[in-house]
């Protein structure tokens, strides 16, 4: 089994005296200075200037120059977008490491694909927060905690292990768990649970459900309500309780319809389209992909975004929310 970490296996005094650069302040980088700092943590953000820097001296961080906050810190987390980080790191992060500093990141692209490639000189861990950034701080402000991954690619001081373990106390995610990975498995994990689940899953599975309604000729009005709106009621009940949760609380007709006609539409070309995508994440053919498509711009995901945006569902969703007062904030 995974070796698991709770609050207690975790020491804030590791990072006593260190000074933390979180470097980004967008989804991750504010949800986790946040906490940081509210954990009593010694936290600077280092940014380009633009909104990010508004937004972080708003919040009362002193801001610097990505190389300034670099050169002010031991622990250095890098929560650039990951397309970025390589540049980033090349001129602005690398030239300013000290030695025996902690290199850290909340995704292992970089390292495991090698587009960093950081010295012998100082710790490169991970902390990865299993959850989007706005979580991490709304759980933290709860007293609660998102989970979290932790791994050691370089241990320099001997110390690798305890100050990633002492920064995921930091943001609360030892208040939830704590597991241990590498970066290799987080990497091919994340990126295969987005594309093929999570994201990329879910939206072709309730496109394909709205479409197959609305091409049988019912209202997209009620197509959308049945394949997008319930979605999250679903979701919601497998999420505190697993399948049988979900399934206690659905009709006997829902439970018996799921579990007979389920295994129809997730069938053996899925089965075999997952093993393909796998298997591009593990080759590097899908990361090498990624990156060539940041260095020409990104026509297609810029093509592939616009057309799902233009999509009827996107529309009648639209107008559907603008009724309901729940999403009128
Ligand atoms: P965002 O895109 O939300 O934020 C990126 C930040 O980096 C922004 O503050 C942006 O500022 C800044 N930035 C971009 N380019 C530069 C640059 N050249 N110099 C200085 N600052 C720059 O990123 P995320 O928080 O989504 O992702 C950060 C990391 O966290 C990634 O490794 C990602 O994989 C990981 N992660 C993300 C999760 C999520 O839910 N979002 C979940 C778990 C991990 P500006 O306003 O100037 O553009
Ligand atoms: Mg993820
Ligand atoms: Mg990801």
């Amino acid at each position: 089994m995974v070796q698991k970490y709770y609050e207690s296996d975790a020491d804030l005094r590791t990072l006593e005296g260190k000074t933390i650069a979180v470097i980004g302040y967008g989804s991750q980088g504010r949800g986790q200075a946040l906490n940081l700092r509210d954990s009593g943590c010694q936290v600077v953000v280092g940014l380009r200037p633009g909104n990010s820097w508004q937004k972080a001296s708003e919040d009362g961080f002193e801001v610097y120059p990505v190389a300034e906050a670099v050169k002010r810190a031991e622990i250095i987390q890098i929560l650039l977008p990951d397309e970025s980080q390589a540049a980033v790191y090349r001129t602005e992060i690398s030239p300013f490491l000290r030695e025996n500093a902690c290199l850290m990141f909340s995704h292992g692209f970089n390292i495991h694909y090698g587009q960093i490639v950081p010295p012998p000189t100082v710790d490169v861990v991970m902390v990865a927060p299993k959850g989007p950034g706005h979580m991490v701080r709304r759980t933290y402000e709860e007293g609660e905690g998102v989970p979290a991954l932790i791994a050691v690619h370089q241990d320099y001081t001997g110390k690798a292990h305890a100050v990633a373990l002492a920064y995921a106390r930091g943001i609360g995610a030892t208040r939830a768990v704590v597991l241990e990975t590498t970066f290799a498995e987080e990497t091919e994990t994340d990126l295969f649970g987005e594309q093929a689940v999570l994201c990329g899953g879910v939206t072709s599975l309730i496109k394909a459900g709205f479409e197959t309604l609305v091409d049988a000729g019912y209202a997209p009005e009620m197509a959308y309500l049945e394949v997008l709106h319930e979605m999250k009621l679903i979701v919601d009940l497998i999420y505190e309780g697993g399948f049988t949760k979900m399934r206690d609380s659905i009709s006997n007709t829902a439970r018996y319809g799921d579990l007979t006609r389920g295994p129809r539409v997730i069938g053996p070309e899925t089965y075999a389209a997952m093993q393909e995508i796998l298997e591009e994440i593990q080759n590097g053919e899908f990361a090498r992909e990624w990156l060539l498509e940041n260095t020409v711009n990104r026509p297609v995901l810029n093509a592939l975004t616009r057309a799902d945006e233009e999509h009827l569902i996107e529309q009648v969703g639209k107008e559907l929310r603008g009724f309901m007062p729940q999403f009128q904030k």
